[in-house]
């Protein structure tokens, strides 16, 4: 099935206003290009138009029995999309999947702030969040057909590349949507940055050690807990929006 699937341009452009147009119909989310909100249902419609359309239902099949389920993560802050797989132990098959999106990466790319900054996912322009949501599928949908078909998969590998282009036209295996890092970057935050912000009314002043949805701000503390350098600190999870970058 992957070694023969080949979409021209033409069929997968009419493949994918059928998509489109489905999903904007059927959806109680998705009814603009530009979605503020979708849930794991979603996801799942759009995995099964997917999987009509251009595997005739091939990975229904190939599934049988075995459960693949849909979740929308805004935990995700750095992947667009993730297909997890489990099993009991190395040599065991699969015995579950699940297609995983990032709602963070989706909600903070594409607003109107951003319009001249060209966002390329798996290395073709997207120009709205639902352009951002297919081009993660179908790179989740490689993984998951990879792994149906050979148990294992990668999309740094060849053999992945070769599927998602003849299949999907993708040139790259990557995404540029904006990650809560680099917003954070934009406006001076990043791991070092020394910060100032307010906690219950009193002013704090600490340095970042991470940002992931919001950053991690550490704060000497003499009952703090140690770290690697030497220095006791407590932690504290602040939005970006909230930090001040000091000198
Ligand atoms: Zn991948």
């Amino acid at each position: 099935m992957l070694k023969r699937l080949s979409v021209t341009a033409d069929e997968r452009t009419c493949i994918n206003r059928t998509i489109v147009g489905r999903l904007l119909q059927d959806s109680p989310h998705v009814q603009l290009p530009n979605f503020t909100t979708i849930s794991g249902t979603d996801v799942r419609c759009l995995f099964d138009h997917y999987d009509e359309l251009y595997f005739g239902s091939w990975l229904r099949r190939a599934l049988g029995v075995i459960p693949l389920e849909f979740r929308v993560s805004p935990r995700m802050t750095r992947a667009g999309g993730k297909t997890g797989f489990w099993r009991k132990d190395r040599n065991s098959p699969i015995e579950r999947f699940e297609i995983a999106i990032s709602s963070t990466l989706l909600a903070q790319t594409f607003s109107d702030d951003q319009a001249d900054r060209t966002i390329r996912v798996t290395g073709l322009v997207c120009r709205t969040r639902l352009d951002a949501l297919m081009r993660i599928m179908e790179h989740e949908l490689v993984h998951l057909a990879e792994l149906l078909c050979w148990d294992s998969s990668s999309c740094s590998q060849d053999r992945f590349q070769s599927i998602a282009w003849r299949a999907f036209g993708h040139t790259d295996h990557r995404h540029a949507l904006i990650t809560p890092r680099e917003s954070a970057a934009a406006v001076g935050i990043r791991p070092g940055t020394h910060v100032r912000f307010d906690c219950h009314g009193k002013s704090m002043h600490g340095f970042v050690n991470r940002v992931t949805k919001r950053a991690t701000v550490l704060v000497h503390a003499d009952d703090g807990q140690q770290y690697s350098d030497g220095n006791t600190y407590r932690k504290y999870y602040v939005p970006v929006e909230m930090l001040e970058p000091v000198d």
